[in-house]
């Protein structure tokens, strides 16, 4: 296993005894990032001309699977490698949002949306999810890896198996208690109701798959 940097590790422990209760943005932070790998890839594709994309090629996928209790972000964006993986998930990206924090806990609890304004990315899926999953297929690449953790001291990466470039980000949902629902986030009406709510401006389409029973 590998450990989170300490920061990071911070972080996460921040968010999942979460002072923060608006939860359900995690999908538009993993839909943000499926969109960002799509853009870098179509950027590519614009000056490389081996590259043969055309814009429409290009979407994000959201599927559920309830019996599975998971949700799945699928991009066929520009993917990562085994490196990539360890170098942008084992390290976060925002340290900016911690220090904030931590010079204003005094305001802690109140209506500041800290992670909201600083969109707080990847790691937001460990508010709702027990285990967190990265299946991703770096583009031009014939090799894939899964990217595995349960947020709490490190994460695995094995070789995985995918048919094409682009990213699988898969959660398995937390048990339900008696505060929150998260089985709740397993219907279609919810996820296309985020989706509309925090993802409209989205440049690439954002597909549904229909549950899967
Ligand atoms: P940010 O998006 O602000 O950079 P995140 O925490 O959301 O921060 O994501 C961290 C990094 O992980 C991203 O910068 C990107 O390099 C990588 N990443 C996350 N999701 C994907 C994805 N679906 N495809 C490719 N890279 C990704
Ligand atoms: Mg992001």
């Amino acid at each position: 296993m590998r450990k989170f940097k300490t920061e990071s590790k911070k972080l996460l422990d921040l968010m999942i005894n979460s002072i923060y209760t608006n939860k359900e943005i995690f999908l538009r932070e993993l839909i943000s990032n499926a969109s960002d790998a799509v853009d870098k890839l179509y950027f590519r594709s614009l000056t490389d001309s081996e590259i043969k994309i055309s814009k429409d090629d290009l979407a994000i996928l959201v599927s559920f699977d309830k019996a599975a209790r998971t949700i799945t972000v699928s991009d066929n964006g520009i993917g990562m490698t085994k490196d990539e993986l360890d170098r942008n998930l084992g390290t976060i990206a925002h340290s900016d949002s911690l220090e904030f924090k931590s010079e204003n806990s005094e305001t802690q609890g109140e209506d500041i949306d800290i992670i909201g304004q600083f969109g707080v990315g990847f790691y937001s899926g460990f508010m709702v999810a027990s285990k967190v999953k990265v299946i991703s297929r770096a583009y031009g690449s014939d090799e894939a890896y899964s990217w595995e953790s349960d947020g709490v001291e490190g994460y695995t990466i094995k070789e995985a198996e995918r048919e094409s470039h682009g990213t699988d980000v898969v959660l398995v949902l937390k048990e339900d208690t008696d505060e929150e629902n998260y089985d709740g986030y397993l219907s279609e009406y919810k996820l296309k109701s985020l989706i509309k709510r925090y993802s409209n401006y989205v440049r690439y389409p954002v597909q549904m798959e229909v549950e899967k029973t």
